[in-house]
C-alpha cells in the first residue's frame, strides 16, 4: 500500500441522503448519514429490518447512488463518475458478500473464485494461481474442484469470500454473511472474514444480527433517523 493510504478512510460516507418515493409517499432512509470505514478494522451494523441497512451498504459499495452528500474511495470524491468509472472501482477495490452465495451453480469453486480476476484481465494461470492460494488460505483446499451444490453451506460461503476478495479489495462489505448458518457454522465463517481482516488490512462492514459476532468485532454502528451511530 503506497505510503499515507492509511492516513485517511479507505470509505468515507458524507452526508449521505437517500429517499424512496411509493405513490405519493415520500420514504426518508438516510438523512445525512456519515461513517468512516478504516483499512484494517472491522465494523459491525447492527440495526433493526427497515432501517437501512443494505441501503447503506450499496451506496458505500458505489451499486446506488446517494439522493444527497458524497461516498469517498481512498479520500477521492466518487459522485462525479461514470458509471464506467464506478464499475471499475467497484472491481477493483470493493467486495461483497450476501446472505446466500450467489455462485455459479455450473461453475467449480475454483472457476468461481477465478471469475472476477480474469474480468479484471488477469491471465488465466495467474486466476488459477491465486484462486488456489485463497481456497487454501480459507481451509477449501480439498475442495476446489467441486460445484457449489456439492459444497456445505458454511463451505459455499467461504468460496463467496474468497470470490469477493480474489481481487484484494480494499473493502469488503458483507449483509449478514452468516444469517443462513448454524451457529457453529458460523463462528467458522466469521472467524475466516476475522482472519482476513488481520491478514490483508482490508476494511470490512458487516451487517449482522448476531450480537455476539457483533462483541468480536472492532468497532459497532447503527442507524437511528438515517444516521449512523456509535454503539457501546
Ligand atoms: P434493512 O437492510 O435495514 O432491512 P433496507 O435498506 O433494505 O433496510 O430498506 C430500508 C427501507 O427502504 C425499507 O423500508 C424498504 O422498504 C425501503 N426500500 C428499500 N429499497 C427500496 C426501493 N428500491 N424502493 C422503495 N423502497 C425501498
Amino acid at each position: 500500500m503506497e505510503q499515507g493510504a492509511e492516513d485517511v478512510p479507505v470509505v468515507y460516507l458524507h452526508e449521505i441522503k437517500r429517499q424512496y418515493t411509493q405513490g405519493t409517499e415520500t420514504l426518508t432512509i438516510l438523512d445525512g448519514a456519515k461513517l468512516a470505514l478504516w483499512a484494517g478494522q472491522s465494523v459491525a451494523l447492527v440495526a433493526p429490518s427497515g432501517a437501512g441497512k443494505s441501503t447503506l451498504l450499496h451506496i458505500a459499495g458505489l451499486l446506488e447512488t446517494p439522493d444527497d452528500g458524497e461516498v469517498y474511495v481512498g479520500g477521492a470524491p466518487t459522485s462525479q463518475l461514470s458509471d464506467i468509472e464506478r464499475t471499475m472501482i467497484r472491481r477493483s477495490d470493493i467486495g461483497f458478500v450476501y446472505q446466500s452465495h450467489r455462485l455459479l451453480p455450473e461453475f467449480t469453486a475454483l472457476e468461481n473464485v477465478m471469475l472476477p480476476q480474469m474480468i479484471q484481465g488477469l491471465k488465466r494461470a495467474e486466476t488459477v494461481k491465486r484462486a488456489t492460494e485463497i481456497l487454501a488460505y480459507l481451509g477449501l483446499g480439498e475442495r476446489i474442484k467441486h460445484r457449489p451444490s456439492e459444497l456445505s453451506g458454511g463451505e459455499q460461503q467461504r468460496v463467496a469470500i474468497a470470490r469477493a476478495v480474489a481481487n484484494a479489495p480494499r473493502v469488503l462489505f458483507a449483509d449478514e454473511p452468516t444469517g443462513n448458518l448454524d451457529p457453529h457454522t458460523a463462528d467458522h465463517v466469521f472467524g475466516a472474514l476475522m482472519q482476513l481482516v488481520a491478514a490483508t488490512r482490508v476494511a470490512m462492514l458487516i451487517v449482522t444480527h448476531n450480537m455476539e459476532l457483533a462483541g468480536r468485532m472492532d468497532r459497532r454502528v447503527s442507524l437511528a433517523d438515517g444516521k449512523v451511530v456509535e454503539l457501546d
